[in-house]
C-alpha cells in the first residue's frame, strides 16, 4: 500500500484521491492535496447536480481535519466554481466537506459529538476552536442530518413550553414527544404565531392524530389548540402549576419577611427568612439537614410561611402520587382546592382560584398520567443545554445543539458505528 492510500485511509474521506503530502514548517502542520475523483468533480455545491465550469474561483483552498497525533492537519484543493441551472455560479461540491464549511466532514462529527457528550471548555479546548465556532458546526451539522428524517411524523401526546434564554429577556418555544421524551420542533420566539407555525408545519391530517397537549395555562394558547387541533384535550403541564405553587409561597416568604423587619421581631429574624429561600423551594426529600433545622424554625416562630410550606408541598405531591395512583391524585387535588381556599393565606387563597379555573386540564394531567415526570426532566435538559448555548451567535445555533441532543439521534464519532443505549 502506498504512503497516499494509507493517507487516504486515516484521513476516512471517500470518493477523494490523494495527490501529495507535505509538512508546513512555518504554520507547523500537515497539509495533505486532495481532489474530488473524476465521477464527483464538477458539481454544484448546494444541490451536488453535475453543472458546467464557471471559472477558478478563488483558487486553491483549505479544510481543517481532525489531528494527527498531536499535529493540526489540513487537506487542500483547487475550488472553482461551476454554473449550476438552479444556483448560478457555486463553488464545487466536495465529497470530504459540506457546502462553504471549513472543516472536514470527520471534524464536524467529531466537534458534534464533543458538543452533545463534554462540556464547553473540553470541547472547544480539544478540537482548537472557538465556541462560537462548534456554534455553527453544530448548525450545519444538526440542518444537514435533519433534512433525512421528519421528526413530526406519528405524534400523539405532546408539550408545548416557553423556555427563557438570554437572562429571561427572550424565549424559545419547544415542543416535545411525551411518549419518547424527544424534542421534535423548536423555535426562536414564543406567542400565537409562532404558535401558529409549528401547526402549519404539522400540517391538518397530523395534527388530527394529536389525542393530548399539555402547556401552560395561558389563554392565547388554548385559543389556537382550539383552532388547530380541536379534537386534542388540553392537559395542564405540572410543571407549570408546581412553579405557580412556588410562586406564591415565595410571595409569602416576602410579606413575611417585610412583616418581620417593620414589627418587633427584629432584623435578625427578618436576615433568616431571608436565608430561608432555597429551603422553602427544594423538594421536601432533596433538603439538608440545615434547611430541614431553618423549616423546623419557620415552623416555630412563622407558622403561618410554614403552612404556605405545607401547601406547595402538597400540591407537588399530587401529581407525584398521580404516577403510581391517579384516582389517589384526583382526591388529593379536591382536598387540596378545599385547604387553600380556607388558609386565608391571599397568594394561596389566589393560587387555588387559578387552580380551579383550570381544573379540567389539571384533571386531565393527573388522569393520563402525563404528570409524569418524564415532562420534567426534558424540560430541565433543554433548559440547561440552551444555557450551555449563550456565546452562540444566533439562536439557530442554540436550537441546533438543543436538537444535536435532544431529539433523539445523539451523533457518534467518526469511523465508528452507532452504541447501543
Ligand atoms: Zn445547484
Amino acid at each position: 500500500m502506498s504512503v497516499f492510500s494509507i493517507w487516504k485511509r486515516t484521513l476516512t474521506v471517500e470518493n477523494t484521491v490523494v495527490e501529495g503530502v507535505r509538512f508546513d514548517e512555518n504554520e507547523q502542520c500537515v497539509i495533505v492535496s486532495v481532489r474530488s475523483d473524476a465521477r464527483r468533480r464538477q458539481r454544484c455545491g448546494r444541490c451536488r447536480r453535475p453543472a458546467p465550469w464557471y471559472d477558478a474561483g478563488r483558487g486553491r483552498r483549505r479544510w481543517r481535519d481532525l489531528d494527527h497525533g498531536a499535529v493540526r492537519v489540513f487537506l487542500e484543493a483547487d475550488a472553482p466554481r461551476v454554473e449550476c441551472r438552479i444556483h448560478g455560479p457555486a463553488v464545487v461540491a466536495v465529497p470530504w466537506a459540506r457546502h462553504c464549511a471549513g472543516h472536514t466532514l470527520a471534524f464536524d462529527a467529531q466537534t458534534a459529538w464533543m458538543a452533545a457528550e463534554c462540556s464547553k471548555s473540553a470541547t472547544a479546548t480539544l478540537m482548537r476552536t472557538s465556541w462560537r465556532t462548534v456554534g455553527c458546526i453544530v448548525e450545519r451539522f444538526v440542518a444537514d442530518r435533519d433534512r433525512a428524517v421528519d421528526r413530526l411524523n406519528g405524534l400523539c401526546r405532546i408539550g408545548i413550553d416557553e423556555i427563557s434564554h438570554r437572562k429571561g429577556q427572550k424565549y424559545m418555544t419547544v415542543v416535545v414527544d411525551h411518549d419518547t421524551a424527544k424534542v421534535v420542533w423548536m423555535a426562536d420566539g414564543h406567542g400565537k404565531d409562532i404558535l401558529h407555525r409549528f401547526f402549519d408545519v404539522l400540517g391538518a391530517q397530523r395534527a388530527a392524530h394529536l389525542t393530548h397537549i399539555s402547556a401552560d395555562g395561558a389563554g392565547w394558547i388554548a385559543d389556537v389548540l382550539a383552532l388547530r387541533a380541536p379534537s386534542a384535550a388540553r392537559v395542564m403541564d405540572p410543571f407549570h402549576v408546581v412553579a405557580w405553587a412556588t410562586g406564591a409561597l415565595d410571595a409569602e416568604r416576602r410579606a413575611s419577611w417585610n412583616r418581620a423587619r417593620h414589627g418587633h421581631e427584629g432584623r435578625e429574624t427578618a436576615r433568616a427568612l431571608k436565608d430561608s429561600r432555597f429551603a422553602l423551594w427544594k423538594n421536601e426529600a432533596d433538603l439538608t439537614d440545615r434547611q430541614m433545622a431553618k423549616l423546623a424554625w419557620i415552623q416555630a416562630t412563622d407558622p403561618r410561611l410554614h403552612r404556605a410550606w405545607r401547601l406547595k408541598e402538597a400540591l407537588r405531591m399530587v401529581f407525584t402520587l398521580a404516577r403510581a395512583r391517579p384516582t389517589a391524585a384526583l382526591r388529593a387535588l379536591n382536598r387540596w382546592i378545599g385547604w387553600a381556599r380556607r388558609c386565608r393565606i391571599p397568594a394561596f387563597v389566589d393560587l387555588q382560584r387559578k387552580v380551579v379555573r383550570h381544573y379540567d386540564a389539571i384533571w386531565a394531567a393527573l388522569n393520563t398520567g402525563m404528570s409524569n415526570g418524564l415532562i420534567e426532566s426534558t424540560n430541565t435538559k433543554t433548559r440547561l443545554i440552551i444555557r450551555r448555548g449563550f456565546g452562540f451567535h444566533t439562536a439557530d445555533a442554540i436550537i441546533a445543539l438543543v436538537m444535536l441532543t435532544l431529539a433523539g439521534d445523539k451523533p457518534t464519532l467518526p469511523g465508528r458505528q452507532p452504541t447501543t443505549e
